[in-house]
């Protein structure tokens, strides 16, 4: 085993490196902060790529509450810099992805098989950003590495174990608890980089039919490539009679929202046939008003229907087996990522995700 590097040396405790920051609604840019140092349980990882997530929008437009002067971003993959003198199983040098969730794996919820929801709090699991810093940054801190850190496979690029961090893992969550079985129907409403790689799940899972809800055709276009087996153009026909007639009026197993709109939450509970499930991955909270139950659709409340709204688990074990499914391809999701920048265009790349630009789905963005 190679020498760790010691927290105490000096060369590697000094030194600065730049980091994308929020600095307040609307407000975004590059600073200067000191290389972290790992406490015991921590390691520290030089970044060498990242991509921009959508949640990291909904951050800069105020919809994510977080402290000015954070560091955005939580997905991406580097080299360990450093080590906490507690991790053990990582080698310094080592090729390394965090999942954009990293529970503790200690607390109560954790314990209790919800390490997306760890500590309790809103977005528990998620630490980057939304409780420390993110890692839009040259280097950024891991909590409780041994638990969180994977080593990235020789046969994965970089850019294909970003993926395993957030949109994989994100869109299997929705698969996972739409509770699919062989053969099962399903809708997702919305194919962005987590619809798309929820549509990738249901396809793993056995669905028997999978409907994407989707109006621009390079989104359609993908969905198809991932597994969809119908796109329902939601601005040229009423998604919800038509997802009926595909279903010989009785409607979908499971029904997942993966856009975070009043319109799509309601639409997933009327497509979902009584004793289906309702799976949510997208994030409402860029909508001031309640989200509302349609009472017809839920049978007045007898109808047998279940809501999940869920998050990304993070942790290592659940990295190593999207790893695998891509090492023994299974999964390629590269070709949803639409654009590349350098460290010093992330602004642009930011600006382009708010603004749906030039067909924007997924930006990666290379370091060094
Ligand atoms: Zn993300
Ligand atoms: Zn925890």
């Amino acid at each position: 085993m190679r020498p760790r590097a010691r927290v105490d040396c000096p060369w590697i405790a000094g030194g600065t490196m730049r980091s994308f920051v929020f600095r307040g609604p609307g407000e975004v840019g590059v600073v200067e902060k000191p290389i972290p140092r790992p406490g015991p349980n921590d390691a520290v990882v030089l970044t060498t790529a990242a991509m921009v997530c959508t949640s990291d929008v909904h951050t800069v437009r105020g919809a994510i509450p977080v402290r000015s002067g954070v560091t955005l971003g939580h997905e991406a993959v580097g080299t360990v810099h450093a080590l906490g003198s507690a991790v053990e199983g990582i080698r310094v040098g080592e090729r390394v992805a965090a999942s954009g969730v990293t529970p503790c794996f200690q607390c109560e919820f954790c314990q209790r098989g919800l390490s997306s929801q760890c500590g309790g709090r809103m977005l528990g699991g998620a630490k980057f950003t939304v409780q420390v810093d993110g890692n839009l940054a040259q280097y950024f801190l891991v909590n409780n590495a041994q638990a969180n850190l994977a080593p990235i496979p020789d046969a994965l690029s970089d850019h294909q174990a970003l993926y395993a961090t957030d949109m994989l893992s994100t869109g299997f969550v929705a698969a996972e608890h739409a509770e699919l079985d062989f053969g099962h129907t399903v809708a997702i409403f919305a194919q962005g980089a987590v619809g798309l790689s929820a549509t990738i799940g249901c396809g793993l899972r056995g669905a028997g039919l999978i409907i994407a809800v989707e109006s621009l055709p390079e989104r359609a276009e993908l969905a198809r490539h991932f597994g969809a087996d119908v796109v329902v153009d939601h601005t040229r026909c009423d998604p919800v009679a038509r997802i009926l007639e595909l279903t010989d009026g009785q409607g979908v197993d499971a029904a997942i929202e993966a856009l975070g709109t009043p319109a799509t939450w309601e639409a997933t509970l009327r497509v979902t046939k009584p004793g289906g499930r309702v799976s949510n991955v997208g994030y409402h909270g860029e909508v001031s008003e309640p989200l509302t139950i349609p009472l017809e659709a839920f049978g007045y409340g007898m109808s047998d229907k279940q809501v999940y709204g869920g998050l990304n688990r993070g942790g290592r074990e659940r990295l190593r087996r999207i790893f695998r499914l891509m090492e023994n391809g299974r999964v390629d999701p590269t070709r949803m990522t639409t654009h590349e920048f350098g460290f010093d265009e992330i602004e642009r790349a930011f600006s382009m995700m708010a603004e749906r630009a030039d067909g924007i789905i997924k930006p990666l963005i290379h370091f060094g």
